[in-house]
Parts: structure tokens; C-alpha cells; sequence
């Protein structure tokens, strides 16, 4: 199965993605940590993606498909992978269609008002150590500021900044919005309240994927 997860920056694709890991055992493939982690690296993807992340621009469509590429072909994404910022726009979804063919596919979005997305990034926090992500008002860490695992001090996300996210957002209203249509032509397409709690959202998806698993050729495999 292939799992696309869908929804506005902050709607928490990535806690999702990651509860959705563990319990199927599907790898979480976040591309937002991939280019971070090149930035970090300060290879030359990271050097010509770092200006554009700042931005909240959108990476060129040709690297992103590359970078999803080089993972799906690889054996332990045969049992199928959890997408989380992938894809972003119909491009990207129709390559993504067209490289890998052997996966049946749900689309699911984390629903979010714009207001609701500004509120939440403004107290968004991550540990630059292990990558943990908290809410200073949702989920804070039981120490002011500081990692709840590795002690380090917490970060705001440059993207996360205030002036950032209205683009952010509106490059997900006009390029990644329209994936919603696309996944709703073809019958897989589900929308999650976002506003809910972690857990009653990852119970929603439990439903939607058993199900899925259920009435498809491929087995589902739980803890
Ligand atoms: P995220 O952590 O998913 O919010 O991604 C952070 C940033 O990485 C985005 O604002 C984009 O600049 C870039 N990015 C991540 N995934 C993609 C993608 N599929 N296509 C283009 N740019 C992406």
C-alpha cells in the first residue's frame, strides 16, 4: 500500500506518518526531513534547495521525483511506504503513478483552517538533535524548551516563521490543493478533522487503512 498523506504545513503529517510506520511497519518517507538533512549536510541538493525551504517555495518537481525514486525502487519499500510532503503538486503525483505501479493507493488529508495552521507553527519547536517535534501549547516538553529525549535546546523551524508560513500556505492552496481533486477522481481520497487530538486522528486512519488492507491483495502487516 501506498499511504499519501496530505494536509497543511503544522497539520502533523509527520507524527502521523511516524505512529503509521510503527504500527504497519511501512517506512515514513518525510521529504521535508530529506532536504533538511542535505541542507545540514551541506551537499550540492542542500546548498540549491536551502534558499528555496526559506522561501517556503517549492522544490523543482525533477529533483523532488528523483529523490522519491532512488528510495521506491529500493527492496524495503516493496511492502509499500508511508508519504508524508510527497507529492506537492500533480506532477509529482503523476510521476509518482507512473514509476510505481505495484502499489494500490489511499490519500489521506489532515484537515486544518489557515488560522488554525498560523496558531499552531508559531509555537512549533524541534530538537535539532534527534528531530523530535513539539508544541509549546499541544505538546510541550516537560523541560522549558529543551528536547524531552536528548536534552538539547529546541528550535523554530526557519520556515516556521510567521512572514513564512502565509506563503507556505498559499503555495499549498494553489499546488498542493489540487491533489485533492486528483485523489477524489480516483477513489481514494479520505479527509481527517485535524483539529482533533493525535490519537483520535491516528484512530481515524487506523480505520481508513484496515479497511483498505482489507479489500486489497496486499496484507497488512501490524505490530
Ligand atoms: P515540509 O517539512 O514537508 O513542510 O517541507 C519543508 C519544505 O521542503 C517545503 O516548504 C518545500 O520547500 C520543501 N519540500 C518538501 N517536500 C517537497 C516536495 N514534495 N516538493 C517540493 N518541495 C518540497
Amino acid at each position: 500500500m501506498r499511504i499519501i498523506l496530505l494536509g497543511p504545513p503544522g497539520s502533523g503529517k509527520g507524527t502521523q506518518g511516524k505512529l503509521i510506520e510503527k504500527k504497519y511497519k511501512v517506512p515514513h518517507i518525510s521529504t521535508g526531513d530529506l532536504l533538511r538533512k542535505e541542507v545540514e549536510e551541506g551537499t550540492p541538493l542542500g546548498k540549491e534547495a536551502e534558499a528555496i525551504m526559506r522561501r517556503g517555495e517549492l522544490v523543482s518537481d525533477d529533483v523532488m521525483i528523483k529523490m522519491i525514486w532512488e528510495r521506491v525502487i529500493q527492496s524495503e519499500y516493496q511492502k509499500g511506504y508511508v508519504l508524508d510532503g510527497f507529492p506537492r503538486t500533480i506532477a509529482q503525483a503523476q510521476k509518482l503513478e507512473e514509476v510505481d505501479q505495484k502499489h494500490d493507493e489511499v490519500a489521506i488529508e489532515i484537515h486544518l483552517s489557515d488560522q488554525t495552521v498560523l496558531e499552531r507553527l508559531a509555537s512549533r519547536r524541534v530538537c535539532p538533535h534527534c528531530e523530535r517535534i513539539y508544541n509549546l501549547l499541544l505538546q510541550p516538553p516537560i523541560k522549558n524548551e529543551h528536547c524531552d529525549k536528548c536534552a538539547a535546546k529546541l528550535i523554530q523551524r526557519e520556515d516556521d516563521r510567521p512572514e513564512v508560513i502565509k506563503d507556505r500556505l498559499k503555495v499549498y492552496h494553489q499546488q498542493t490543493k489540487p491533489l485533492i481533486d486528483h485523489y477524489s477522481q480516483k477513489k481514494v481520497f479520505f479527509r481527517i478533522d485535524g483539529q482533533a487530538s493525535i490519537e483520535d486522528i491516528f484512530m481515524k486512519i487506523c480505520l481508513i487503512l484496515d479497511k483498505k488492507f482489507a479489500n486489497s491483495t496486499e496484507a497488512a502487516v501490524t505490530e
